[in-house]
């Protein structure tokens, strides 16, 4: 049963700020006797005003995380997670169409998710270890990612253009979190996801969705009487 109110949460579905029946909701509130801090939770179950999905979200508070202000910074989880980046169309379609197996497309669902849980090392991670599959797929894996790299450039499957960018920036990014606890921020990690997809549509869905493209040949010119 509803219980009257009305709260704006976010909606995986319709957007980020969007008006939710509050269904039942519970509030703790804890006190450390050794610390002097206090805090609490706020459990809310909410259904989404516009698509009617129904989330679970938790707001947490303590009085030793504040602002400017002395306000207790609130965190909120959302389950299930908020998604912060949408997936591509062509996830679950094209070469991917019940290829329910698919190592791509296993990974690429798995750093999403690590993505949507603010676990950015492992994104990261992921993403390095995507670009190591498909590098081996494409070319084969002669024992070292420099030479896998360097093969995998030679074969053309990155242009001109790309080339520093793959090279400096995508594989490096997932070697700094792996060697050196580096945490990418959001912004440099929905820029490697742009990249990582934009190269597996390259390689993989435009040459599917293209293969039965038919070029409309040339009116034939008739012959002079
Ligand atoms: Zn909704």
């Amino acid at each position: 049963m509803s219980d009257g109110t009305d709260i704006k949460a976010n909606c995986n579905s319709c957007g980020p700020s969007r008006n939710h029946e509050v269904i039942k909701k519970v509030e703790t509130r804890w006190e450390d006797d050794d610390s002097g801090y206090v805090g609490g939770d706020t459990y809310q179950l909410i259904r989404c005003r516009g698509c009617e999905k129904i989330h679970l979200r938790h707001d947490r508070w303590n009085d030793h995380d504040t602002d400017e202000q002395g306000r207790p910074n609130i965190e909120i989880v959302y389950y299930p997670p908020a998604v912060s980046r949408r997936e591509p169309s062509w996830i679950s379609d094209g070469p991917f169409l019940f290829d329910w197996d698919n190592p791509i497309i296993a990974l690429l669902r798995e750093i999403y998710s690590a993505l949507h849980n603010d676990s950015r090392r492992l994104a990261a991670m992921g993403i390095r270890a995507l670009l190591e599959h498909i590098m081996i797929e494409k070319v084969g894996d002669s024992g070292s990612i420099g030479e896998n790299v360097k093969r995998f450039l030679a074969a053309g499957h990155v242009a001109k253009a790309s080339e520093d960018t793959f090279k400096n920036h995508l594989l490096e990014f997932g070697h700094a979190a792996i060697h050196r606890n580096y945490r990418p921020s959001q912004r440099d990690l929905n820029a490697l996801l742009d990249i990582t997809e934009a190269l597996i549509a390259a390689l993989y869905v435009h040459p599917f969705q293209t293969k039965d493209l038919k070029i409309p040949g040339r009116p034939q010119r008739k012959d002079k009487p």
